[in-house]
């Protein structure tokens, strides 16, 4: 099993649209095992989007990240980095496939709904950016035979 972060962005939070994008999540058959509102400081938003530093839209990215509070999320399941991934489309909303949560839900390359850790190495160093280890839970989830099987 793997653990992966997700961002509920200002773009879901103010549009009014966190509960149908967790509802995704669940339905898919992910568990969620930590999830917590926060508001970003510009100093861990520098470490977040530290790849992106040389970028002439870094500052904008994390102003827009700022706008409001945001949802953490913290997601369970067999290869749910990759699922999730999959299930948030590419990072332009407008290019993203129709069935994705950017695909269906923006129309925007900085107002694309959610982020999603992108390997088993950022997952882990988001998580510890965002979660403190009491705030991960570990839980048995009821359904697990229904959703893997034998897999
Ligand atoms: N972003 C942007 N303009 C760009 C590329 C990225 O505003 O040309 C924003 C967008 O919100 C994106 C975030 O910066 O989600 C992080 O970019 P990254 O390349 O890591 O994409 P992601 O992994 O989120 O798809």
């Amino acid at each position: 099993m793997e653990i992966t972060l997700v961002i509920l962005k200002p773009s879901a939070v103010q549009r009014g649209i966190m509960g149908e994008v967790i509802s995704r999540f669940e339905k898919k058959g992910i568990q969620i095992v930590g999830m917590k509102m926060v508001e970003l400081t510009d100093e861990i938003l520098s470490e977040h989007y530290s790849h992106l530093a040389e970028k002439s839209f870094f500052g904008r990215i994390k102003d827009a990240m700022r706008v409001s509070p945001v949802v953490v999320m913290a997601l369970k399941g067999l290869d749910v980095i990759n699922v999730v991934r999959k299930l948030a489309g590419v990072t332009n909303g407008r290019d993203a496939q129709p069935g994705t949560i950017r695909g269906d839900y923006s129309m925007s390359v900085q107002e694309n709904i959610i982020h999603a850790s992108d390997s088993p190495q950022s997952a882990e160093a988001e998580l510890k950016r965002f979660f403190s280890e009491n705030e991960i839970f570990n839980y048995s989830h009821h359904l697990l035979p229904y959703l893997y099987a034998n897999d």
